[in-house]
This record gives C-alpha cells, structure tokens and sequence, in this order.
C-alpha cells in the first residue's frame, strides 16, 4: 500500500533516500520491504519532490505508452 498519509492505493514504486549523496531514487516496488524505504502509488510516486539541491532518479522501468512487442506480425 502507499505511504502517503490517507492514500490507500496500492503501491507501484519504492522511493529510497541516500542522503550522503543527497539524492532520492525512484524504483520499481520492491519485493522485500525496506525500513529504508517507503512504497508509493502512481499518483505520489509522479508528484514526489526532493529538496533544494537533491537529485531525483527516476528508474522505474515502466514505461509509458503500450509495449512494441508482440506487433511484428501482427
Ligand atoms: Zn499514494
């Protein structure tokens, strides 16, 4: 389920911090929970902001658009 406060969709991305490096990573949900780690759904996994100086990754897999495959042929 989404972390968010009063969300109850279900979670599609996991949003890791490393705050060294002063970047948050945006990921495909992960299979093993992380205390680490917060799952989000589609809606605030694509509205998350960083602070002031951070970096965003964005490295979901999931691609928008249908998938190409499966057309050859067809
Ligand atoms: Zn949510």
């Amino acid at each position: 389920m989404c972390a968010r406060p009063g969300c109850d969709r279900a979670a599609v991305a996991t949003l890791s911090y490393a705050y060294a490096a002063s970047t948050v990573w945006l990921e495909d949900l992960a299979a093993e929970p992380h205390p680490m780690v917060h799952d989000l759904c589609a809606i605030h996994a694509d509205t998350v902001r960083v602070p002031r100086g951070w970096d965003l990754r964005d490295e979901r897999s999931v691609s928008p658009g249908p998938p190409t495959l499966g057309l050859i042929g067809a």
